[in-house]
């Protein structure tokens, strides 16, 4: 997945354009920047390849989440649905605006649960926010179904499937409001970036401003701009933003080698008895920077895993133990361990997840292993990752 893998000379032209004119922000300096607008650049390219109308282009995926949160007017006491595996961006992003994260249940695809997102709505929902985790997404057109039933919002975070697809359209262009990182690990890198893609307008404009410390950014005098709401600053500097510039001119082309790589293993596993692999939505193209597949039971998934480690099978994960992407091990929310006092609401209304059931969440994530699919394999390396795998999972009926 990494576009870190693939950094080149594109990429260091693309920052030698703004070195070389030393303005490294994204807004004003217009006479010195010798036309270079790097972010602004990006903002066009992402959202024509997303096909949608706007991009706002910021500091990290969590900032896009955040800010999409809070363009749509979602803020403290609000609750937003989201899944038991993820990333721990979608909680902090939730509570940055003192709203509520409501965790609910996935399913085999590894993403929402439609029906425990259907039975956790309550008067105060405002979001859905489902995770296209391990380039694949959720059941798209149930969520915007139920959406739609109950008039909330949908927000996809497609920071770990960008490139994939649902019934034809981009992830992250289906629901009301669609985030990605560029983080250094995402399939294409700013280094530090994220960005939020919508067609509403009035989204946009919030977005434009919010990100900027409310800044207006009309005329071409920052210090006279009006400030029409309180902002924050997750800006991206030009420097980011350049490096962006070249990776998405390449993302096509990443995400041919990640589906040829995927492709190999995936055959030589699909010989298995004993293996399933992680469900795609109908109408669903994934991204395949992992190829995911269950287990028989927890107990031999773990075994699994590790022997994978030991053959030399590098990059595999298991998320049920997992620190940062899976709700039994996020203590720092269950306790509510936060630096300073929380917002009133978010002690009042955070769901006790000591006392929580996912039972249903931990049938499908003990069971799942996830490999990442990388860039710079050669086909002789494939072809016998897939072959080791192979011969070790074929180990563990
Ligand atoms: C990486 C990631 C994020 C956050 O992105 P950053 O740019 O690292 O802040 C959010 N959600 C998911 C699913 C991610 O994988």
């Amino acid at each position: 997945m990494p576009g870190f893998e693939l950094f080149g000379e594109k990429e260091k032209s693309q920052v030698q354009d703004v070195l070389d004119s030393g303005v490294l922000m994204r807004y004003g300096f217009d006479g010195m920047r010798n036309n270079h607008w790097k972010a602004l650049e990006l903002e066009a390219a992402l959202a024509k390849r997303m096909e949608s109308k706007y991009a706002q282009l910021v500091s990290s995926g969590t900032a896009a989440l955040t800010i999409a949160l809070a363009s749509a007017g979602i803020g403290a006491g609000d609750e937003v649905i989201m899944p038991t595996f993820t990333f721990v961006a979608s909680f902090e992003s939730i509570l940055a605006i003192g709203a509520i994260p409501i965790l609910v249940d996935v399913d085999d695809t590894l993403t929402l649960d439609p029906v425990a997102v259907e039975n956790a709505i309550t008067d105060k929902t405002k979001v859905v926010m489902p995770v296209h985790m391990c380039g694949s997404m959720a059941d798209l057109s149930a969520l915007k179904a139920i959406c739609d039933k109950h008039d909330l919002l949908l927000l996809e975070d497609a920071c770990q499937a960008i490139g994939g697809s649902f019934e034809g359209k981009p992830l992250g262009s289906y629901g009301d409001l669609g985030c990605f990182s560029f983080d250094y690990v995402k399939t294409i890198t700013c280094g530090e970036g994220g960005a939020l893609i919508t067609n509403n307008e009035a989204y946009k404009t919030n977005a434009d401003h919010y990100s900027d410390h409310g800044h207006d950014h009309v005329g071409n005098n920052r210090g006279t701009e009006t400030h029409p709401f309180l902002g924050y600053n997750f800006r991206i500097s030009e420097l980011n933003a350049a490096v962006g510039c070249a990776q998405i001119e390449r993302l096509d082309n990443f995400l041919d080698i990640q589906q040829k790589h995927y492709g190999v293993i995936r055959k030589e596993l699909e010989t298995l008895s004993n293996i399933e692999f992680r469900r795609v939505p109908n109408g669903g193209v994934e991204n395949y920077s992992f190829i995911s597949f269950f287990l028989p039971s927890t107990a031999i998934a773990k075994k699994a895993h590790t022997a994978l480690d030991e053959a030399g099978v590098d990059a595999c994960f298991y998320w049920f133990d997992n620190n940062w992407h899976y709700y039994k091990k996020w203590e720092h929310l269950i306790q509510k361990k936060s630096l300073g006092k929380l917002p009133q609401e978010v002690l009042n209304q955070l769901p006790d997840y000591t006392k929580a059931d996912f039972s249903k969440s931990d049938a499908w994530i003990g069971r799942t292993i996830s490999c990442l699919i990388k860039l710079s394999w050669t086909d002789e390396q494939v072809a016998e990752r897939a072959a080791t795998m192979k011969e070790v999972l074929a180990r563990f009926a």
